[in-house]
C-alpha cells in the first residue's frame, strides 16, 4: 500500500508537472518567503548577477523544488537539478558546475545527503566559484584550480538542522517553508480542478483541502483520486458529499491523517500507554525508518498538536487520545 505522500512522484500521471505553478504570481501560500525572493531576484535582475545561494527547508510537497524553478524562471537563467544522493563523487559534482552557464540555477534536491568528499568542494564553489580537484593520485597526485561560472545553488532539505553547519552558513537566503492553511489549500485545489478540467463546488475544493495535511502535493493527489471517483460515479460536479465519499473510501480520516498516522498514533497510544517513547523504538515498532517518521509523518502530527515531543520521546497529546477515540490510561495526566 504506497502512502499518498509518498515523495515519489507518481510515475505517469504527469500530474506534479502538469499544475506546478510557473511563476511566483502563480505560486499561493507562503507569502513572506514569496515576497522575499521577489526583492532579491529583483535586486539580482537588476545588477546582472547571479543570485546568492538559497536553501529551502520544509517537510516534502510543501513546494521547494517547484520554487527553485520559478527562481531559475523569474531570473531569466537556466535550471539544472540533481539531487544529493545522485553526486557520488566529487567529480560528479564537477562535471554538473563546469558546464553550467554565468548565473545559472544549480537546484540540489535533498542536499543532506551529500557524501562529505563532494560537500567539501562545494564550499570554495559556493563561496568563490572555484573548484579545487585533486587529479590523479599518491606522489603523482596534484591540485587543480578550475575558475566556475557565478551560478546560484538552491539547496533543498527537509529539516535545516540536518545540513552542517558549514554548509549552511553559505547560504545567503536561508528559507522555512510551512505547512499550508485550509484557506490557501482550497485556492491550490480550485487551481488545479480548473486544470483538470473537473467542475467543483466551493465545499467540495475545501473538503479536499481541509484533508490534505497542510500540503499541496497531497491536494493534487487527493484531488486526482477524487476525480476518479466521481468519474466512475457519473457526478459532473464534485461537492463536499461526493468529496468526502471519495476520501473516506481511500481511508483519508477527517484530519487528513491516513493509515500510517495512525498507526504511528495508536503505537504511541495503544503499545507505549500514550509514551514518552524515543525515536528509534518507535521506528522499530513501526518498522519504518526513522528518517521516514521524521520527516513525513510527525511535522504535522506535531504541528496540528496530537503529538509532542519532550526530552524523554513522543507522547500523545489530550487531542492525540480523543482522535483515537481512546481514554488516556488513569495517572497520565493526559
Ligand atoms: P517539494 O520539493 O517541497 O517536495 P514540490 O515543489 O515538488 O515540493 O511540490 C509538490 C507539488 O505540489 C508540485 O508539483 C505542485 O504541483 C504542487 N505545489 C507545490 N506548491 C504549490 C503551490 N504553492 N501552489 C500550487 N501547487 C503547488
Amino acid at each position: 500500500e504506497s502512502r499518498l505522500m509518498d515523495r515519489e512522484e507518481n510515475a505517469g500521471d504527469g500530474y506534479d508537472t502538469a499544475l506546478r505553478p510557473q511563476t511566483l504570481g502563480d505560486f499561493i501560500g507562503q507569502q513572506q518567503a514569496r515576497e522575499n525572493l521577489k526583492v532579491f531576484i529583483d535586486a539580482a535582475r537588476a545588477r546582472g548577477e547571479a543570485m546568492d545561494h538559497v536553501l529551502f527547508f520544509g517537510p516534502p510537497g510543501l513546494g521547494k523544488t517547484t520554487l527553485a524553478q520559478i527562481v531559475a524562471r523569474e531570473l531569466g537563467v537556466g535550471f539544472r537539478a540533481t539531487s544529493g544522493p545522485v553526486i557520488a563523487k566529487a567529480g560528479d559534482l564537477a562535471a554538473i558546475l563546469t558546464n553550467l552557464q554565468e548565473n545559472d540555477v544549480l537546484f540540489i534536491d535533498e542536499i543532506h545527503r551529500l557524501n562529505p568528499a563532494v560537500e567539501e568542494i562545494l564550499y570554495p564553489a559556493m563561496e568563490d566559484f572555484q573548484l579545487d580537484l585533486i587529479i590523479g593520485d599518491g606522489p603523482a597526485a596534484r591540485s587543480v584550480r578550475i575558475d566556475l561560472p557565478k551560478f546560484t545553488l538552491v539547496g533543498a532539505t527537509t529539516r535545516s538542522g540536518l545540513i552542517t553547519k558549514p554548509l549552511r552558513d553559505r547560504f545567503g537566503i536561508p528559507t522555512r517553508l510551512e505547512f499550508y492553511s485550509t484557506e490557501e489549500l482550497t485556492e491550490v485545489v480550485r487551481r488545479g480542478a480548473r486544470l483538470l478540467g473537473l467542475a467543483m463546488t466551493e465545499d467540495g475544493a475545501r473538503e479536499v483541502a481541509a484533508r490534505s495535511r497542510g500540503t499541496p502535493r497531497i491536494a493534487g493527489r487527493l484531488l486526482r483520486r477524487v476525480r476518479d471517483f466521481a468519474l466512475v460515479a457519473e457526478k459532473d460536479t464534485v461537492d463536499a458529499v461526493a468529496a468526502d465519499g471519495a476520501l473516506t473510501r481511500l481511508a483519508v480520516d477527517k484530519l487528513g491523517l491516513d493509515l500510517m498516522d495512525r498507526r504511528y498514533l495508536s503505537c504511541i497510544g495503544e503499545t507505549y500507554m500514550g509514551g514518552p517513547v524515543g525515536i528509534e523504538t518507535l521506528a522499530a515498532a513501526l518498522s519504518e525508518p526513522r528518517d521516514a517518521i521524521e520527516d513525513i509523518i510527525e511535522p504535522y502530527l506535531m504541528q496540528i498538536g496530537l503529538v509532542a515531543r519532550t526530552p524523554r520521546g513522543r507522547i500523545l497529546s489530550p487531542d492525540g487520545w480523543k482522535h483515537l477515540g481512546l481514554n488516556p490510561p488513569a495517572g497520565t495526566g493526559g
